[in-house]
């Protein structure tokens, strides 16, 4: 069994299905789990249409407007004035709207993950459709069904055991003769309710699949020719790099290299699953193959974050930063579950730069406010540069304002104020040596 995951960029209209769906036609013959995205930027509408909610906007023009553009990618697909597909659409909305009708005092993150995962639910309904009408037989299934997490409503962990559990029974059966199709991003907890894995989660849903259905590989179709040396938005000279080891790959998702999802790799390396990362729009084309592979001296890979935080911990009687200190500052990471990029200690204050990201960061300083001076700069960007040289070193070229900057043997990082533009990296001398 293969485990295909196609993201929102690949599925964004009705012509990107079409794509899609050529691409699956190459695999036909095999066994395959199908993991999808929203399409296009649907989170992001989803999101906001929930802030116009609860900021008690204009949140139903919203709506209307996230419905239109599905129906449309559907009339379009299906080429017929009628369809059961539109209807479904249709009563999907309704749903939307009677729930959010009632949701007046439910928590924001338990209304988020209802809201946020119907991107998904309605994308591989009507990707479904015309996989089921142009290439092969295609069972939907509700992720949620069988991707069991804990109570958390967004960022949840996952219930491997009872996963396994439910994944294996079912779906052998099913892929035997058609393929199966199914959405990323979400799953449910214990009581049954909707729960999200954090944003750009679908990877890691393929990688749920996989493992627990022991799949032979993972491909992660994306609109890049695999990964890159750099963003080549940002970075026009980005290569690709052919072959990663497991290791490798992990430690750039977590410098924040948005090539996959930072909790992917793990469970692939764990049980030995190759992982692929390929171009949707060339499927010709192997891409990068993620797997135990040999240690191989890689060119500097370039990774820029952006929205962090830095916050600034000082002791406020006069005393040092002591290890109790710290252990106060890492309990209260810990339990707001917020991870830490980068991090400075000096002798009456304690630095960290992580993400913005739902209220974290507020609920962070409001739980130490009592102890520690805080201080607090948002928008901020981080370059991490892992591999680098003096080539690479000498590359990076900014004016802009730096917050820290910080060196180990193998990483480098640099944390600054962005400019308008992204800070101006020209690294033609790194990958030319
Ligand atoms: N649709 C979700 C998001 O945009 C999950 C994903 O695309 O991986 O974050
Ligand atoms: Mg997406």
């Amino acid at each position: 069994m293969k485990v295909f995951k196609f993201g929102g960029a690949s599925v964004k209209d009705a012509q990107a299905v079409r794509n899609v769906a050529d691409v699956i036609k190459r695999f036909c013959e095999e066994e395959l789990v199908i993991v999808v995205s929203a399409m296009g930027k649907t989170t992001n509408h989803l999101e906001e249409l929930l802030q116009l909610f609860f900021d008690k906007g204009d949140w139903k023009a919203k709506l209307e407007w996230i419905k239109n553009f599905h129906l449309e990618i559907s009339k379009d697909l299906m080429e017929e004035d009628e369809h059961e597909l539109y209807d479904r659409i249709e009563s999907i909305f309704d749903s939307i709207e009677n729930y959010l009708q009632k949701a007046e005092g439910k928590r924001y993150a338990e209304v988020y993950s209802e809201i946020v995962s119907q991107g998904e639910l309605l994308s591989t309904r009507i990707i479904r459709e015309y996989l089921n009408e142009n290439v092969r037989k295609t069972t939907w299934i509700d992720a949620r069904k069988y991707i069991k997490t804990d109570l958390n409503f967004t960022d949840s962990r996952v219930d491997w055991d009872m996963t396994k559990k439910n994944l294996s029974k079912k779906i052998p059966s099913y892929t035997k003769d058609g393929m199966v199709i199914s959405q990323g991003f979400i799953g449910s907890n214990s009581v049954g309710k909707t729960t999200t894995l954090g944003r750009e989660g679908s990877d890691f849903s393929a990688a749920i699949f996989a493992t627990c259905l022991d799949a032979e590989s993972v491909t992660v179709w994306k609109d890049v020719p695999g990964v890159m040396t750099a963003d080549p938005r940002k970075m026009p000279e980005a290569i690709v790099i052919p072959e990663l080891r497991y290791n490798d790959a992990a430690e750039m998702t977590y410098y924040g290299a948005s090539i996959i999802h930072p909790r992917t790799i793990k469970p692939l390396a764990q049980a030995k699953i190759k992982l692929y990362v390929r171009p949707f729009t060339e499927p010709e084309n192997i891409g990068t193959v993620i797997g135990k592979g040999h240690a191989a001296k890689h060119p500097a890979s370039f990774i820029v974050k952006t929205k962090q935080v830095f916050i600034e911990f000082g002791v406020t009687d006069f005393t040092f930063i002591n290890e109790k200190k710290l252990s106060i500052i890492f309990n209260a990471l810990d339990q707001h579950n917020i991870k830490v990029n980068l991090m400075q200690n000096s002798a009456v204050s304690f630095a960290i730069c992580i993400d913005k990201k739902f209220d974290k960061v507020e609920r962070l300083t409001e739980s130490l406010k009592d102890e520690f001076d805080i201080e607090v700069r948002e928008g901020l960007e981080l370059l991490t540069i892992i591999g680098y040289d003096d080539a690479a070193l000498g590359s990076i070229y900014h004016r802009n304002e730096v917050i820290l900057k910080q060196k180990t043997k193998k990483v480098f990082h640099l944390l600054y104020v962005p400019e308008k533009k992204h800070i101006e990296l020209t690294a033609q001398k790194a990958n030319q040596k």
